[in-house]
């Protein structure tokens, strides 16, 4: 059986050292941010090249934070339209929607399933404020003609970099140091992932740190002094304890994703199965690898049979689920197209070669 992602696996790798880590962390006894969370922000914000890091609860309070904290310092205002890929994972749009802002479901570009930076201009309106781009999938979405679009409209951009923490671009920036903020997920299933829920915002911008370092703890920085409105959305100290015995890994993780994916676009050969643009550089961290197929089940059955896992990345686009009801009359047909017929095969830092070659050769034969 090939796993389509074996997490008990992927964290084996480092058992000693979290075993280490947790003896020390109860003999400590500090369990709520601390030096853990600390020096997990600092180890991050060193990686990621950026000036701030803020550990979260989870990407989606990462999001939804960036957002509030702009409302706070009155860059943005409810009501605010916010630019979103249309095919993204729910909680982009959800982000902006529970910050009181309005989403802007923009389609993607077919090529590489990021949004299509033609259609953005198309979608601005004088309420237009902020354009959120998703690295959808772990690939950079086309930061330099969206930063270019959002001087010329004066717009925020923020980044969903949950799928894509290492990726860099030609001159060397990583995912969360691209646009204004950034917000990251550490869900155990992403490139780098904790042993529970937990995520981070990185940033450049000193008064957006403080409002986040404030509205993640209760609207305080001092024990009982409440500044602002704040909420619960601390990064658990053990989960940035674990995440930062791990980060040290990340890079050379995302090398083997991409040795794979390689493999991949270089020996699936059936005319039936569609792979992925992939340039070949650092930019792309494989978070998922997707093929393109016109009748999914087909596939997945006879994959399934030959006992290699998939997922699909999305089966449902958030614009036709029932939550987003409001937006369902949109006219997407490119985010529809790509989530009829998207599969994910597996691809993790233990995928063996010899899991790949299988994998190669059954869809080679299908
Ligand atoms: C995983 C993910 C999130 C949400 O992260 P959680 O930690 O699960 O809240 C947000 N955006 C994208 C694109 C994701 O893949």
């Amino acid at each position: 059986m090939i796993k389509f992602l074996d997490l008990q696996a992927i964290n084996a790798r480092y058992e000693t050292a979290f075993q280490e880590k947790f003896s020390q962390f109860l003999k400590e006894g500090h369990y709520i941010l601390g030096p853990e969370t600390e020096s997990f922000e600092a180890n991050f914000a060193a990686y990621c090249g950026t000036k701030y890091t803020i550990g979260v609860s989870n990407g989606l309070d990462a999001l939804i934070l960036i957002f509030k904290s702009y409302i706070a310092l009155g860059k943005l205002n409810p009501g605010d339209e916010v630019i979103v890929p249309a095919n993204t994972f729910i909680a982009s749009i959800l982000g902006i929607i529970h910050a009181d802002l309005k989403p802007v479901l923009v389609e993607p570009d077919e090529k590489t399933f990021n949004i299509n930076t033609a259609e953005i201009e198309k979608q601005i309106t004088p309420k237009t404020k902020a354009i959120l781009v998703v690295h959808l999938y772990g690939q950079l979405a086309d930061m330099n003609k969206i930063l270019q679009i959002a001087k010329k409209h004066q717009l925020l951009v923020i980044e969903d970099a949950a799928q894509a923490h290492g990726a860099q671009n030609n001159d060397g920036l990583k995912a969360g140091n691209l646009a204004d903020a950034a917000a990251f997920s550490f869900y155990p299933g992403k490139n780098l992932g904790a042993l529970g829920d937990a995520g981070a915002i990185t940033t450049n911008d000193k008064d957006l740190a403080t409002v986040i370092t404030e509205l993640r703890n209760y609207g305080s920085t001092e024990k009982y002094v409440n500044t602002r409105l704040g909420f619960n959305n601390r990064l658990d100290a053990l989960q940035a304890a674990f995440l930062s015995i791990k980060l040290p890994h990340l890079d050379a993780d995302n090398s083997r994703r991409r040795d794979i994916a390689n493999r991949y676009q270089g020996e699936i050969k059936n005319l039936k199965i569609g792979l992925p643009f992939y340039d070949g550089s650092k930019n792309h961290v494989f978070h998922v690898f997707i093929i393109r197929v016109e009748n999914r089940e087909s596939l997945d059955n006879y994959l399934k049979e030959s006992k290699v896992e998939t997922l699909t990345h999305y089966p449902i686009p958030p614009h036709k689920q029932e939550a987003l009801k409001l937006y369902s009359n949109l006219h997407l047909p490119i985010t529809e197209s790509i989530h009829n017929t998207v599969l994910s095969i597996p691809i993790s830092p233990i995928t063996t070669d010899s899991e790949v070659s299988k994998v190669i050769n059954l869809l080679n034969a299908y």
